[in-house]
C-alpha cells in the first residue's frame, strides 16, 4: 500500500489533473465527505488528507510515503530527509511583503527604522529582511495576516500572494517578492527503498505529464 498525504483546497485541487493523467481517480470528495483517509481506483494507493503544515511530519515519520507541499511550508518547517524530486507546478503563488496603503516602505527600510513584521512566515522573513540588512522586529501570526497592518499591530505583513485580491480588497500593497511558490513532490526515503517500484511509477507519470505540459 502506498499512502500519498495531500493537503484540502489548493493542492487538492491541483494535482487532481496530475493523478488522472496517471490513472488515478480519488473516489470520495473531501469538500462533501468527513473522511480522512480516501480510496482511489488503485487498490494499492490511498489518499490521506492532513494539514499543509503537517504533510512533511507525516512522510518523514512514515506517516505517509509520499506528499505534496509547498515550498513555503518546506522552507518555513523544514524538509529534513525528505527527498525532494519534482517541482509539480501547481499551486502557484509568491510570497511577499505588503504594506498598508500609503506607509513609505521604501523610506522606513532606508532610514534604517525597525520595521515591525507580523507573519506566518517567520524563518523566511528573517532570512530575507537579514540578507536585506534590514531590522525587524518579527512576530508570528497563524491567520489573517491582512490585519496586522490596519490594526496597528505591525508595518508589514509577509504573506502569500496569488493574483493579489485579498491585498487589495484590504487596502494593502504588495512592496517586494521575496520568491516564487509551487507545490513539491516529498517522498520517504525508506519508502523509497522499500517500495522503488510503484513510488518510481508514481514519480515517472508525473515527470512526463509536467513534460508534455511544458512543450504544450
Ligand atoms: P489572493 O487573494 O489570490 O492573492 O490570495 C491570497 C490569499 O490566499 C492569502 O490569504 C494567502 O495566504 C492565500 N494563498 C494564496 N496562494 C496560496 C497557495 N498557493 N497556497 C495556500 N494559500 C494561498
Amino acid at each position: 500500500m502506498i499512502t500519498l498525504a495531500l493537503s484540502k483546497g489548493r493542492i487538492f485541487d491541483d494535482i487532481l489533473p496530475l493523478l488522472t493523467a496517471a490513472g488515478i481517480e480519488v473516489l470520495d470528495d473531501p469538500e462533501k465527505s468527513r473522511k480522512l483517509i480516501l480510496d482511489t481506483n488503485q487498490p494499492d494507493l490511498r489518499v490521506v488528507l492532513v494539514r499543509a503544515t503537517d504533510v512533511p511530519t507525516y512522510v518523514q515519520y512514515g506517516g505517509a510515503d509520499l506528499g505534496v507541499v509547498g515550498k513555503d511550508t518546506l522552507l518555513e518547517s523544514g524538509s529534513l530527509g525528505l527527498y525532494q524530486p519534482l517541482d509539480l507546478q501547481i499551486a502557484k503563488c509568491r510570497i511577499s511583503v505588503a504594506v498598508r496603503q500609503g506607509f513609505d516602505y521604501a523610506a522606513a527600510v532606508k532610514q534604517g527604522s525597525r520595521l515591525r513584521v507580523a507573519t506566518k512566515y517567520v524563518a523566511i522573513a528573517r532570512d530575507f529582511f537579514a540578507t536585506k540588512g534590514v531590522h525587524v522586529d518579527l512576530i508570528k501570526l497563524y491567520g489573517s495576516m491582512e490585519l496586522a497592518p490596519l490594526t496597528g499591530l505591525a508595518d508589514a505583513i509577509v504573506d502569500l500572494v496569488s493574483t493579489g485580491n485579498t491585498l487589495k480588497a484590504n487596502h494593502l500593497v504588495e512592496v517586494e517578492t521575496i520568491m516564487d511558490i509551487s507545490s513539491h513532490l516529498v517522498v520517504n526515503q525508506t519508502a523509497l527503498k522499500l517500495k522503488h517500484e510503484p513510488i518510481r511509477k508514481l514519480i515517472d507519470a508525473f515527470s512526463q505529464t509536467l513534460a508534455q505540459s511544458a512543450t504544450a
